[in-house]
């Protein structure tokens, strides 16, 4: 019996098999397809509607499964062992992202026409906060959302925002107040296919499945009622959604860490050199004992803390620690792990090549380690509480 079976369920192991077979279904046929197109087929978003996956935590009246957060966890963790990693980012950005906005901040209205079609799939969600001149330090963002009667004049851009070219809605970081940094941030929900609103592909190095995107918005008007919670809060309503946003990373971060050793540990029992399986060779074995410790340390560390958000304490250390530590860990599992394929390592046909690929964005979005080391020493040294 493992650590983490001890937190285990009868419904979270079949939640588990179900998330398994969703992905041998839905995903997996596709997806090879999908990361040379660029982008994931809408369709993969109604079909993981029709599982409740894009609800997990959303209350029932807005049409959600109103599970607690253990049952996002093994989403994660377990589409995340799948080597998926673009089209898990592109169901998970929209599902824990803007979404998880709107149900905690938002009015009934909008709730009703942007959250509820978000849960069946219908419509897609991006969320903009990255602006060109503004990423770790997001209180020196510039886009502006002037008010002029029933509506917001914005004007700005966005970048490197996951969805950005395919979705219906953007929940945006505006200054409404634009001589106060923190205090002057509010949060619009802005229709994508409003007027002066343009979304262009950007290429990058790996996730390539998940459409990345810069924005532009140039005298886009947008009503009031399209504010999220109240005007000025932005920055607080931000703060308070951290925790989801580095426990949603942390959990694909650790089944990523599972699908490397799962490829590994096939892979090094196959291959033979000089006569014997690599896997017979020390330097190897010990490598591999080092990760999996850590693995495995990591992983129920993440099992006990993500039962307490789930219990509604106070989480903001550990989630900040596990997005660090799983970012990093991963990043050096796929490192270590590649070299043991030797030339197939680098050879796309093999899966350790793309996690490789995909794995780096991890220290660096959703806050970069150096920001989670940053903000760890004031909760740490200085006793700062978030
Ligand atoms: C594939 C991808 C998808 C993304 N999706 C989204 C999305 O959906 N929505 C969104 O809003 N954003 C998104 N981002 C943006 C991402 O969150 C930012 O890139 C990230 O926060 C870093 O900001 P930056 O790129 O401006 O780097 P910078 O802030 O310019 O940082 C540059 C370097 O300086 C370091 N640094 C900065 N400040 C400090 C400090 N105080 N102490 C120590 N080091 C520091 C950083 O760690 C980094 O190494 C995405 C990014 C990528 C690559």
């Amino acid at each position: 019996m493992s650590s983490v079976s001890y937190f285990m369920t009868e419904e979270l192991d079949m939640f588990r098999t179900s998330v398994d077979d969703f992905v041998k279904a839905n995903i997996l046929p596709y997806f090879n397809q999908w990361e040379k197109d660029g982008r994931v087929n809408k369709d993969l978003y109604i079909k993981a509607a029709e599982l409740g996956l894009l609800g997990i935590n959303i209350a029932p009246e807005y049409g959600g499964m109103g599970l607690n957060d253990m049952f996002s966890m093994v989403w994660l963790e377990q589409g995340g062992r799948h080597n998926i990693a673009g089209a898990m980012l592109s169901l998970c950005t929209h599902s824990y992202l803007p979404m998880q906005y709107l149900h905690k901040f938002a009015s009934e209205e909008i709730k009703q026409k942007y959250l509820v079609p978000s849960v069946d799939g219908k419509i897609i969600g991006c969320l903009g906060m990255t602006e060109p001149f503004a990423g770790s330090d997001l209180a020196a963002l510039r886009t502006t959302a002037i008010r002029e009667g029933d509506h917001y004049i914005v004007n700005g851009s966005k970048t490197f925002i996951t969805n950005g070219v395919y979705a219906d809605y953007m929940v945006t970081a505006v200054k409404t107040d634009p001589n106060n940094a923190r205090g002057g941030i509010s949060l619009l929900v802005i229709d994508t296919k409003s007027e002066g609103y343009t979304a262009s592909k950007l290429d990058k190095l790996g996730v390539r499945s998940s459409d990345t995107a810069e924005i532009a918005m140039l005298n886009v008007k947008v009503p009031v009622a399209n504010l999220i919670g109240e005007e000025g809060k932005g920055f607080l309503y931000m703060m308070k959604s951290l925790e989801i946003e580095r426990f949603s990373i942390a959990w694909a971060c650790l089944g990523g860490c599972l699908g490397v050793m799962d490829v590994t540990l096939k892979y090094i029992n196959e291959r033979e050199a000089f006569g014997k399986p690599i896997s017979k060779l020390q330097t190897i074995r010990h490598k591999i004992v080092d990760l999996e410790t850590e693995i495995e340390t990591t992983r129920a560390f993440m099992y006990l803390t993500t039962q307490r958000f789930a219990n509604g304490e106070n989480t903001v250390k550990e989630a900040t620690m596990l997005k660090y530590k799983t970012a990093e860990l991963l990043n050096r599992a796929s490192n270590e792990c590649l070299q043991f394929f030797g030339g197939y390592g680098f050879m796309e046909e093999f899966p350790i090549a793309r996690v490789y690929r995909d794995q780096r964005v991890n220290p660096i979005y959703g806050g970069t380690s150096e920001i989670m080391k940053e903000i760890l020493s004031k909760i740490i040294v200085d006793g700062v509480k978030y």
